[in-house]
C-alpha cells in the first residue's frame, strides 16, 4: 500500500524551530493533523514544557505552535507500507525542507523518535546543511520513557544554544568597548554613514573621515543634494567610491519617499541602494533597538567558533541560519548592545586564524571551537580565487607648474574620479618618451619614480611612475596647479604619484 502524506507543513514566517516526525502509518495521521493518535503523548509533553493547557482541537494546536514559533512537519512525503510495522516501510520519499528554512526564521531542527532522525540524516541533513537534535519518541511504543522523562528531554526546545553567550558577552562589552564617535549617537543617519564607511575600511581611518563628512553633510537632505564631485572629494581616501554614490542615491530615496527620515521598517531600509542585511540590521538595532541581526565578517567568525559550525560561511543559506540563530536571543532590550558586542568581540578578541585571543575571551568556557580545538580552522571559507595583476605606467606630466589630469569614465572601476595619465605595462624610459611624443608633447626632462602596488578586492595594480616635464600643454588633459590638485578626487591608487604625496 502506498501512503502519501498530503498534509501541508505547519510553518510561519517567524517560526524559529522545526520539529520533524516520521509518520509510518495511516493511523497516526488520522484526524488530519500530526500526532493526533489518542495515545501519542506529543501534545501533552509540549504543553508541559511550555506550561500551557493541553490544546484540544486542530485550531488550538496550530495556535499553540504559532505562539511558540514552532514549525511542524514530516520528514517523508510518502512511503510504501507492507503490513503495519516500521521495518516494513519501503521506498520512502523525503519531503523538501529547504523552502521551509527560506520562508521562516528556523535555526534549529529537532526530530522525534529514532526513525525520524534516521530519515533526516539519510535525506535532509545534506540538503539543509544543518544537524538535527534527536528527541525521544512520544509514541506509546516508547513505553520506557515516562511523561516526566519526556518532558525533561523536550525542555531543550526552550534553550537556544546562544542563550548562554548573552550575559558574559554584554558584561564584557560594557567594560571593554572602544569609545568610537559613532557609538555616542542614536541618530540613524550618523550610524548609517559610519556603517558604510566601515565596510572595507579600518576603524582608525574611518574616524578621520566620519566627523568631517557629517560636519559638511549633517542631514540626509544635504547628502541627497550635494554635487557629485564634492561628495567624491569627501570620500577620497576611503576607496570603494560606489559606496558614496549609493549613499547619495539612498538619501535621495529617503527624501522622496520618507521626508528625509529613516523608516523604522526593515524591508524599506533593506531595499535602499548599498544596504544589505548586515547594514539594515545594524542601523535598525543600534538606532531604534529593533531586534534584527547584524552579521558581518567579525560576527560570523565569533558565531561559527562559538557554535563550532563547519559550514561554508560564504553560502547564503549559512548566513541565513546564523542570522536566525541570533534572532533567537535578540530582544528590543538587548539588540543594540548585543549586536555591537558581537562585532566588538570579533574585532578585538576573536581574531582570524591563530591570532584569536581565547585566554582573554569572556566566552572561553562556553566556546565549542575552543573545546574542540578547531579555533584556527574556523570559519570555513572556500579558497580565494587568484586575483589578476595589471601592470601600468603612470605619467606625471608637468608643464609650467601645472600637472596633467584626466577624468575617468562615468562607469566602471573608480568611475568619475580623476587620474594622472597612464600607459599599459611597465614601460622603460625610452618607450615612455616615444609614447609621450606620440601625444604631441615634447619632453624636456624625465625622472623615474618608485614602484608602487595597489590592491583592490578583484585586481592588483603594479605601477611604475615617471615625472616628465614638457615644453607645452595639449588639449587631451586638464592642466592644474599643485594647489588646485587638492580639490580633485584622485583615488589612492594614483595618489602615490601625486606631487601632494598623499599616501593614505
Ligand atoms: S574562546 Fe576563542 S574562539 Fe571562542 S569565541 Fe572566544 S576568542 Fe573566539
Amino acid at each position: 500500500m502506498k501512503v502519501v502524506h498530503e498534509l501541508e507543513p505547519f510553518v510561519e514566517k517567524d517560526s524559529k524551530i522545526l520539529i520533524l516526525g516520521s509518520i509510518p502509518s495511516v493511523k497516526s495521521r488520522e484526524e488530519g493533523f500530526y500526532y493526533m493518535h489518542p495515545q501519542n503523548r506529543f501534545w501533552k509533553v509540549l504543553s508541559l514544557v511550555y506550561q500551557e493547557v493541553l490544546p484540544q482541537t486542530i485550531q488550538d494546536k496550530k495556535a499553540f505552535l504559532k505562539r511558540h514559533q514552532i514549525a511542524l512537519y514530516d520528514v517523508l512525503s510518502s512511503c510504501e507500507i507492507e503490513g503495519s510495522k516500521d521495518e516494513t516501510i519501503r521506498n520512502e520519499k523525503p519531503n523538501k525542507l529547504r523552502p521551509l528554512l527560506q520562508k521562516s526564521e528556523i535555526a534549529r531542527v529537532y526530530t522525534t523518535g529514532r526513525k525520524a532522525y534516521q530519515f533526516y540524516q539519510k535525506y535532509s541533513e545534506k540538503e539543509l546543511d544543518l544537524k538535527a537534535i534527536p528527541l525521544p519518541s512520544t509514541s506509546p511504543l516508547n513505553a520506557k520513557m515516562t511523561l516526566q522523562s519526556l518532558q525533561q528531554a523536550y525542555q531543550v526546545l526552550l534553550k537556544s544554544e546562544l542563550s548562554t553567550l548573552v550575559e558574559p558577552l554584554l558584561a564584557w562589552y560594557q567594560k571593554e568597548k572602544r569609545h568610537l564617535p559613532w557609538r555616542n549617537t542614536n541618530d540613524p543617519y550618523s550610524i548609517w554613514i559610519s556603517e558604510i564607511m566601515l565596510q572595507q575600511t579600518r576603524v582608525e581611518a574611518v574616524k578621520r573621515y566620519y566627523e568631517r563628512f557629517l560636519k559638511e553633510l549633517p542631514t540626509i537632505a544635504s547628502l541627497a543634494m550635494v554635487e557629485e564631485d564634492r561628495l567624491l572629494k569627501l570620500w577620497e581616501g576611503l576607496g570603494y567610491y560606489s559606496r558614496a554614490r549609493n549613499l547619495q542615491k539612498a538619501a535621495q530615496i529617503l527624501v522622496e519617499k520618507y521626508e528625509g527620515m529613516f523608516p523604522k521598517d526593515y524591508e524599506a531600509v533593506r531595499s535602499l541602494p548599498g544596504v544589505g542585511n548586515y547594514t539594515a540590521g545594524a542601523i535598525l538595532s543600534i538606532a531604534f533597538s529593533m531586534p534584527y541581526p547584524a552579521v558581518d565578517g567579525n560576527v560570523f567568525r565569533v558565531l561559527s567558533r562559538f557554535l563550532n559550525v563547519d559550514e561554508d560561511i560564504t553560502k547564503p543559506l549559512t548566513r541565513l541560519k546564523m542570522e536566525n540563530r541570533i534572532k533567537e536571543v535578540l530582544t528590543p532590550f538587548n539588540a543594540k548592545a548585543l549586536n555591537q558586542a558581537l562585532m566588538e568581540l570579533g574585532a578585538l578578541i576573536c581574531l582570524p586564524k591563530e591570532k584569536a585571543k581565547c585566554s582573554l575571551c569572556p566566552l572561553q568556557a562556553l566556546c565549542k571551537a575552543h573545546q574542540e580545538n578547531t579555533v584556527s580552522i574556523l570559519p570555513i571559507k572556500p579558497k580565494k580565487k587568484e586575483v589578476p595583476i595589471l601592470q601600468k605606467t603612470i605619467l606625471l606630466l608637468v608643464f609650467d607648474d601645472t600637472y596633467a589630469l584626466l577624468k575617468r569614465p562615468s562607469k566602471g572601476l573608480l568611475a568619475g574620479l580623476y587620474q594622472f595619465p597612464e600607459l599599459e605595462g611597465m614601460l622603460s624610459r625610452k618607450e615612455v618618451l616615444i609614447k609621450v611624443r606620440e601625444q604631441g608633447l615634447q619632453p624636456l626632462y624625465i625622472e623615474e619614480m618608485p614602484l608602487q602596488k595597489h590592491v583592490f578586492t578583484h585586481q592588483i595594480w603594479e605601477m611604475k611612475g615617471y615625472s616628465i616635464r614638457v615644453t607645452e600643454k595639449n588639449d587631451s588633459y586638464l592642466w592644474v596647479s599643485k594647489e588646485e590638485l587638492s580639490s580633485y578626487s584622485i583615488p589612492t591608487a594614483y595618489s602615490y604619484y601625486s606631487p601632494l604625496e598623499r599616501k593614505n
